[in-house]
C-alpha cells in the first residue's frame, strides 16, 4: 500500500478542524483595527497597530507571558463586543497567503456533530458566535440572500448549511476528504503514521505527516448504557425528530441539553414521554433555571414541568437495568425497581473524546478532565498554553475543546485555530 505524505494532517472536520483547514489553506488574518476594538481594548490595539504582517506571526509565547491566551486575543479581535452590529467591528481581515500542504480527514461531512444534531435544534448561542472570523454569518447571509438575524439563536439546518459552504467558498474542497475514518495513529520517522478506512468502500489508506491536528471532537464515541436489549430496533442512539418515533410511548434516557430537547419536542408532538435520568431533581432544575431565560426550549420544558403535564413524567436518580424485546424497560428509581412499557427508547447520554487511536508512542497523552455546571464535560489533552501543542507529543496539536484550558466561551470550539496554524507556519519558516 502506498503511503501519502502531507506536511500537516487534520483529523476531524467539525468547526475546529474546518477553521484550521481554511487558515492552513492560506487565508491568513491581518490586523485592521476597529473603533470598537480600540475603545474597549486600547492596549491590545496599540500593541497590534504597527503590525503589517499576518497575525499568525505573533510571538504567542510572549503574549501568554503577558497574560493573554491566544484564543482570547482572536476572540476579542473577532467579537470586540458580544452583539454584532456591523462587519467593520471585526478588527482583523483575511488575505490570501501561501497555502501549506495539508489534508483534512473526517468521517462525516464538514460541520462535525452538527450534521447529526436534531433537525429542529437551535444553538445555545447566537448565530454569530458559531461563525468563523473569516466568514461572518452576516456576510454569508448577504451573499446567499438569507434572512438570518445573526444575533438570534440559529437553527441547526441553517448552521450546517453555513459550514457546508465553507470548503468551496474558500477553495479548499480538494484538501478535505470526508467519509474517511482514522482508525490508528502511530509514530513514524516522518512524524505520524495514520491508518484510515474509506467508509463507502472499506478501503484502507495510510498517510504520514509532520504535524498532526487532532480535532475529533468531544463526543466522537457515543456512550452506551451497557445493558441487555440496548441494540433492539426500537432503541435509538441519538435523537433527530419526532417522526422517527411515531408510536405513543417514548422513553428518553439522558439528562443533558440534548435529552432535554428530545423530551420537550416529543412531548409537544403529542407523545407520552417518560424521561429517565441519573441525576437528582435539584441538579436538573439548576440547568433549567440557568437556561430558561435565554433559551426558548428551556422556558418550554420549565413550563411543561411546572404545569405538571400528564404526558411528561421525569424519573430522577433512575437507571435503566434491562430492555425487553416486548418494550418493557426495567429501571432502578431511587433504589426501587420499576417497569415501564415503551414503544421507543431514545438514548441521549452523550459521548466521549476518543484517544484510543494513539498507539505505539513512547509516552501516553496526559489528559485533564474538564467539567462545568452547564454540562460541558470532556477529557482534554495537556497542551502548551501558547500553541495548543501536546506537552507529551511534539507536533501534535489538540483542536477546539480537546485542548486543555479551552472552556465554554464564544468561539471556543475553533479558538485554537490561529495559534496552531501560526505555530506550524513559524516552525516551517513560512511567515
Ligand atoms: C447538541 C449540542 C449542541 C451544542 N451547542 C453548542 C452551541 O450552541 N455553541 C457552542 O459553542 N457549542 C455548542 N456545542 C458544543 C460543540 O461541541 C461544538 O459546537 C462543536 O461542534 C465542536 O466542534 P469540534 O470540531 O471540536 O467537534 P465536532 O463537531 O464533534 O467535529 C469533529 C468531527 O470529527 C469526526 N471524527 C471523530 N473521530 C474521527 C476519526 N477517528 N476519523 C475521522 N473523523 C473523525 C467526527 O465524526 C466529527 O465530524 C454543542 C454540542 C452539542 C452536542
Amino acid at each position: 500500500m502506498s503511503i501519502e505524505h502531507h506536511t500537516a494532517l487534520i483529523v476531524g472536520g467539525g468547526p475546529a478542524g474546518l477553521a484550521l483547514a481554511v487558515v492552513l489553506g492560506g487565508w491568513h488574518p491581518h490586523y485592521r483595527g476597529s473603533r470598537m476594538f480600540s475603545e474597549r481594548y486600547p492596549q491590545l490595539a496599540e500593541y497590534l497597530a504597527p503590525r503589517q504582517d499576518t497575525l499568525l506571526g505573533l510571538d504567542f509565547r510572549e503574549l501568554v507571558r503577558s497574560g493573554v491566551a491566544p484564543a482570547d486575543l482572536f476572540r476579542l479581535l473577532h467579537h470586540p463586543r458580544q452583539r454584532f452590529e456591523q462587519l467593520a467591528q471585526v478588527a482583523m481581515e483575511f488575505r490570501q497567503g501561501e497555502p501549506l500542504d495539508y489534508l483534512l480527514l473526517s468521517q462525516e461531512p464538514v460541520g462535525g456533530l452538527w450534521n447529526n444534531a436534531p433537525r429542529n435544534l437551535l444553538t445555545l448561542s447566537p448565530g454569530q458566535w458559531m461563525e468563523f472570523a473569516f466568514y461572518p454569518l452576516a456576510q454569508y447571509a448577504e451573499e446567499q440572500g438569507l434572512p438570518l438575524d445573526v444575533n438570534e439563536l440559529i437553527a441547526k439546518t441553517d448552521l450546517i448549511e453555513y459550514y457546508h459552504q465553507v470548503p468551496s467558498r474558500f477553495g479548499q474542497e480538494e484538501f478535505i476528504r470526508t467519509g474517511e475514518k482514522v482508525t490508528r495513529i502511530e509514530p513514524h520517522e516522518r512524524g505520524f503514521l495514520l491508518t484510515s478506512t474509506e467508509l463507502a468502500t472499506q478501503r484502507t489508506r495510510q498517510y504520514t505527516c509532520k504535524y498532526l491536528i487532532y480535532a475529533a471532537g468531544q463526543r466522537c464515541q457515543l456512550r452506551h448504557l451497557g445493558v441487555e436489549g440496548e441494540d433492539l430496533p426500537f432503541v435509538a442512539n441519538q435523537y433527530d425528530h419526532p417522526l422517527d418515533h411515531p408510536h405513543h410511548r417514548v422513553m428518553v434516557v439522558g439528562g443533558g441539553r440534548s435529552a432535554d430537547w428530545a423530551a420537550t419536542e416529543l412531548h409537544d408532538a403529542g407523545r407520552q414521554v417518560c424521561y429517565v435520568m441519573r441525576q437528582s431533581r435539584d441538579i436538573h432544575w439548576q440547568l433549567i433555571g440557568d437556561s430558561r431565560n435565554g433559551l426558548p426550549y428551556y422556558a418550554r420544558i420549565a413550563e411543561i414541568l411546572e404545569s405538571k403535564s400528564p404526558r411528561l413524567e421525569v424519573l430522577y436518580r433512575a437507571r435503566v437495568k434491562r430492555i425487553g424485546r416486548d418494550g418493557r424497560v426495567w429501571l432502578s428509581v431511587g433504589g426501587a425497581e420499576r417497569v415501564v412499557q415503551v414503544d421507543h427508547l431514545v438514548k441521549e447520554i452523550g459521548g466521549i473524546a476518543d484517544y484510543s487511536l494513539f498507539t505505539g508512542f513512547p509516552v501516553a497523552l496526559q489528559l485533564e478532565e474538564k467539567y462545568d455546571n452547564y454540562r460541558f464535560q470532556v477529557h482534554q489533552v495537556r497542551t502548551h498554553a501558547h500553541n495548543y501543542e501536546s506537552v507529551d507529543m511534539p507536533n501534535l496539536y489538540a483542536g477546539g475543546y480537546l485542548a486543555a484550558g479551552i472552556g465554554l466561551v464564544v468561539i471556543a470550539m475553533h479558538g485554537t485555530t490561529y495559534a496552531i496554524a501560526g505555530d506550524i507556519l513559524q516552525k516551517e519558516d513560512r511567515l
